[in-house]
C-alpha cells in the first residue's frame, strides 16, 4: 500500500518538520517503503523587491542549493529510517508543482506535509498543504 512515500520538508520551520517524524516512522515500517524527502527552495527571481529576504546570503546558486541539500540531509538523519530507502531531493519552484510532479515521478503512493506552521492559528490547513491534499492524484496525509 505505502511503498513510496513523498515526505515534503519546510527548511525554514524546524518545529513543524518534527511533527511529521512519528507518523513518517510508522508508516516506513509497514512495508519497507521508500522514503523520498523533498524541501522546495523559491527561484531566485521571487527575492527581488523583497528586503526581508536573504539576497546577498549565498555566494552562488550552488552554494544555495548545497547548504539546502545539507540541511534536507540533516533533518532526514533525524527520522529513524534505513540509509538504502532514504532519498533528498532539493526543487526550485512552487512547493506545490514540485511536490506534486516529484509525486509522479517517483511514482509514490502516499504524500505526507504538515498542516500549516504551529504559530499560525487563522487556518487550518496551509497553502500549501491544501493545494497538494486537492490536486494530489494520490492519497495525501496532512500532520497536525
Ligand atoms: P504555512 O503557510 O503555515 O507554512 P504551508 O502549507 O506552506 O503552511 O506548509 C505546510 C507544509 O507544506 C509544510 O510543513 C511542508 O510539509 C509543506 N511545504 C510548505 N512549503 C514547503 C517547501 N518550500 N518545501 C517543501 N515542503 C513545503
Amino acid at each position: 500500500m505505502y511503498k513510496t512515500i513523498l515526505v515534503s520538508i519546510d527548511l525554514t520551520e524546524d518545529n513543524i518538520s518534527r511533527l511529521v517524524i512519528p507518523h513518517v516512522e510508522t508508516l516506513a515500517r509497514l512495508e519497507d517503503a521508500h522514503i523520498h524527502f523533498l524541501a522546495v527552495l523559491p527561484k531566485l527571481s521571487s527575492f527581488y523587491g523583497m528586503e526581508s529576504l536573504p539576497v546577498g546570503h549565498y555566494s552562488s546558486e550552488k552554494d544555495r542549493l548545497q547548504h539546502a541539500e545539507a540541511g534536507l540531509q540533516q533533518m532526514a538523519a533525524r527520522f529513524n529510517l534505513p540509509d538504502d530507502r532514504t532519498h533528498c531531493t532539493i526543487a526550485i519552484g512552487s512547493p506545490r508543482d514540485c511536490i506534486l510532479l516529484l509525486a509522479e515521478e517517483i511514482g509514490a503512493d502516499l504524500i505526507i506535509v504538515a498542516s500549516h506552521r504551529p504559530d499560525i492559528t487563522t487556518y487550518l490547513f496551509g497553502s500549501t498543504a491544501s493545494s497538494v491534499a486537492r490536486h494530489a492524484s494520490t492519497a495525501v496525509l496532512v500532520v497536525r
